[in-house]
């Protein structure tokens, strides 16, 4: 996957004509069904714009997006609808893409309408059934977004996507803004919808703890691109990347949450489009001489463990 956009400086105007940022830039990965992948990195390394690409809010520069065999980036919008419904998405801030004079229950029921269910009484039933799933109850079904807590507003994000019975869920920092107890209710809730319902998470999140504790498999995201990729436990067990190491080091432990990489100097470049090297060079205590000029592959270096670093490839 490829996908910039066009540089601004402060002012807001384009900064050099024709400079496009990558945020995406020859990512790739797969999701296997019933699987929770995990997206790290911290912010600005493209996480989102990864997810976003995924569920069509963007349009990918170049590259394909299989779902089961049809590439989504060749379809048109009226190809990609009835697919849109198999791929849903819940955000960090649920709150603001709520119509704030509209009753939970209704807003829930309007998604089930557009998506075809005529019948009244069965979009109740099925919006009562789904506020339970997400442990809210039938009462909150009259209930106006702003009279829920943080937490519930969360798990009626989740009750939104799930309402019309998606395969794939790509959820960005859906925790992030919440007490880290409240967090662990909500991850737990989420393994437990996705055991039962076989569903496939995309689970996008700066904060390294969360991320373990819900993925079978980790990508480790930096500037745009997969630094490192692998089952979970290895990932923790057998770090390769530097990134991944100095990730790491920043959070000792995973219940404490830490806002900056301490163990990192050196600033982040931009990545254009005549980017050249390895994204991590900058920062990176490894680096060579080679490392400024040869980008790194992701590759296999041992099974199922992937890394992008001229330190594992010895040719
Ligand atoms: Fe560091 Fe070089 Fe590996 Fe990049 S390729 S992470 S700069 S050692
Ligand atoms: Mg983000």
């Amino acid at each position: 996957l490829k996908k910039s956009y066009p540089v601004y400086d402060n002012s807001g105007k384009l900064f050099a004509k024709k400079k496009h940022m990558c945020a995406v830039d020859d990512m790739s990965f797969f999701i296997e069904k019933g699987e929770t992948y995990g997206l790290v990195g911290e912010s600005g390394c493209g996480k989102s714009t990864t997810g976003r690409t995924i569920v069509g809010l963007n349009h990918a520069d170049s590259g394909e997006i299989l779902y089961n065999g049809k590439d989504l980036c060749k379809l048109s919008d009226k190809e990609f609808r009835p697919l849109r419904k198999d791929i849903q998405m819940v955000f960090q801030d649920t709150l603001s893409a709520l119509n704030p004079r509209q009753r939970i229950g209704d807003s829930l029921s309007e998604t089930l309408k557009i998506h075809g269910m005529t019948d009244n009484e069965k979009r109740r039933e099925a919006v009562v059934e789904i506020l339970k799933k997400v442990g809210l109850s039938e009462e909150h079904y009259f209930r106006f977004p702003h009279e829920l807590s943080g937490g519930q507003v969360q798990r009626l994000g989740i009750a939104g996507a799930l309402i019309i019975q998606p395969k794939l869920i790509v959820c960005d920092e859906p925790v992030s803004a919440l007490d880290v107890s409240i967090q662990a209710q909500i991850l737990n809730m989420l393994v437990e919808l996705q055991k039962e319902l076989g569903l496939s998470l995309l689970f996008i999140s700066h904060d390294i703890g969360v991320v373990r504790f819900i993925s079978d498999r980790i990508g480790v995201m930096y500037l745009g691109t997969l630094m490192e990729e692998t089952e979970t436990e290895e990932l923790f067990e057998h770090p390769l990347h530097p990134y991944t190491e100095a990730l790491f080091e920043a959070v000792p432990d995973p219940y404490i949450k830490r806002k900056e990489l301490k163990g990192l100097s050196g600033e982040q470049p931009v990545r254009t489009e005549d980017f050249k090297g390895c994204a991590f060079y900058t920062r990176c205590p490894y680096a060579t001489d080679r490392c400024k000029t040869e980008r790194p592959e992701l590759r296999e270096v041992k099974p199922g463990h992937k890394v992008a670093c001229h330190r594992y490839n010895n040719d």
